[in-house]
């Protein structure tokens, strides 16, 4: 049963079934009918060759060998025929004595001669060994009495001949076809199954992680479809394996910097038995700030997996100056420790389906950036506003800005412009790839720009929810 599991295998055995079942009714069937046909015409040709024999014996009231000997004259019968006749005793008046019909006469003779004389037309046909047979015995009678019966055979060698010449032609052409359709068969199922082991071939060779592999199928038709399909599926996987390959490095860069501090500082503390408590404090601090750190970029990786894998809270109507209102109380300490000033200017009625966090991710990410990226005695302003059918959350700052050629990644994972800045504020990189992915999620979007007397812009759209009556 295995082997029929095989395509190769199961084409091929389909198509013989069909292919044999064609050549036997080509072979049966055709001649069969043919045959039929033959014995059709033949059975109407010898009845009425017998019919006129027996209405010219009708016109005696009793048969003699002179009458029927004067009759077959006149009649002219075709010499390939043997004609009997006899009496309504049975006794022969007439016989061609042809050869024709031989023993088959005899047999047929002895056993419908009674019949015939009883009143009965009896009629044979045959076809044995390329020769059509026809047989008739008929009664002849006169004014209602059986007054003898006639006899007619004849062996028709020539439409046998024909018959015989039609199958041997069928046989023929059953061998030709036979071959050329074996021929086809196997060199489609050969070219098909090919391409298909080509596409089998790089499946493995790609699974196995060579996603550089690309298959050339060749063609127009499903297959070189399939291979092209393929091919971009490949593309894709690439791609995401880069992606992942990437971000994996990145996330334990970022994991691995602070744990070196940490590492480092603490053995500074353990190896230094006559260190002062102002400098352990100092270090313990530091310690303190790299734990922060490492937990916040963790924080936010988990943020981003979420969001990635689409696990998110149930989603309800959210008021953003709500929640713009709190994230701003809680951020006002650290601008004022760094001599900026905060300014807002918040509208009602800017409410989103979203989680309430996802808000806050947006609005805490882009005010903490427009504080960490300030200049002393700088300012933060936060303006939130409504559109026809969107809120817009707009933060502006006059801090340092991000040069045009770092404008297209700042929104990438783990990309920084100031390494060294930003890892004194305390960045991870991730921030706005947060808010970007959180926007994209929320069906809005998000730009930056650098503002024309300095500092940068950062603009949020969001659709506005309308909750349902
Ligand atoms: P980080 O945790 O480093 O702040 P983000 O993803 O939030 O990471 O920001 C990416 C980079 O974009 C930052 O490192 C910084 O260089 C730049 N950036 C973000 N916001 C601002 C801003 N308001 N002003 C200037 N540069 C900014």
């Amino acid at each position: 049963m295995r082997v029929f599991s095989s395509l190769r295998v199961r084409i091929a055995f389909s198509y013989a079934l069909l292919l044999a079942v064609v050549l036997v009714l080509m072979n049966t069937y055709f001649l069969t009918a043919s045959r039929d046909m033959i014995f059709t015409s033949k059975h109407t040709l010898i009845r009425n060759q017998a019919a006129i024999m027996e209405t010219a014996l009708a016109d005696f009231d009793d048969l003699s060998i002179d009458d029927v000997s004067q009759v077959m004259a006149r009649l002219d019968v075709d010499e390939s025929m043997r004609v009997v006749i006899m009496d309504d005793d049975g006794i022969l008046l007439y016989d061609t004595t042809d050869s024709a019909g031989g023993s088959y006469y005899a047999d047929f003779f002895q056993q419908n001669a009674s019949r015939a004389l009883g009143g009965y037309d009896v009629i044979s046909l045959r076809f044995s060994e390329g020769v059509f047979y026809s047989s008739a015995l008929l009664p002849v009678i006169r004014d209602g009495a059986v007054i003898g019966a006639v006899y007619v055979h004849e062996g028709d060698a020539q439409q046998g001949a024909i018959l015989v010449g039609l199958q041997s032609t069928i046989k023929s052409i059953s061998i030709l076809v036979t071959a050329l359709s074996v021929f086809i068969v196997a060199l489609i199922l050969w070219t098909v199954m090919r391409r298909i082991s080509s596409i089998l071939r790089a499946i493995k060779l790609v699974r196995e992680g060579e996603y550089n592999y690309r298959i050339s199928v060749g063609g127009n038709d499903e297959l070189a479809l399939l291979g092209e399909e393929f091919n971009s599926l490949t593309d894709r996987l690439r791609d995401t394996d880069e992606i992942r390959r990437r971000f994996v490095a990145d996330a334990s860069h970022e994991l691995k910097t602070p744990l070196a501090s940490i590492r480092l500082l603490s053995d500074s503390i353990l190896n230094n038995d006559g260190m002062d408590p102002d400098t352990v404090r100092e270090f313990v601090t530091d310690i303190g700030n790299e734990s922060e750190r490492l937990a916040r970029t963790t924080e936010k990786l988990m943020t981003l997996t979420r969001l990635d894998n689409n696990i998110i809270a149930e989603r309800a109507s959210v008021d953003m100056r709500e929640v713009a209102t709190d994230t701003l109380h809680m951020l006002r300490p650290l601008a004022a420790s760094r001599g900026l000033t905060i300014e807002s200017a918040l509208d009602g009625g800017c409410f989103v389906l979203a989680t309430r966090d996802e808000v806050y991710m947006i609005i805490l990410n882009l005010t903490e950036n427009a504080i960490k990226y300030n200049t002393p005695g700088g300012s933060v302003c936060v303006k939130l506003t409504r559109e026809a059918e969107h809120s817009i959350l707009t933060v502006d700052d006059t801090g340092i800005g991000v040069p045009e050629a770092d404008m297209p990644h700042i929104f990438d994972r783990f990309y920084r412009v100031d390494k060294a800045r930003s890892r004194e504020a305390g960045g991870s990189g991730l921030g706005l790839s947060l808010v970007r992915d959180a926007a994209l999620g929320l069906g809005g979007s998000v730009t930056a720009e650098n503002r024309r007397d300095g500092g940068m812009r950062f603009r949020v759209r969001l659709p506005l929810y309308i909750a349902p009556e």
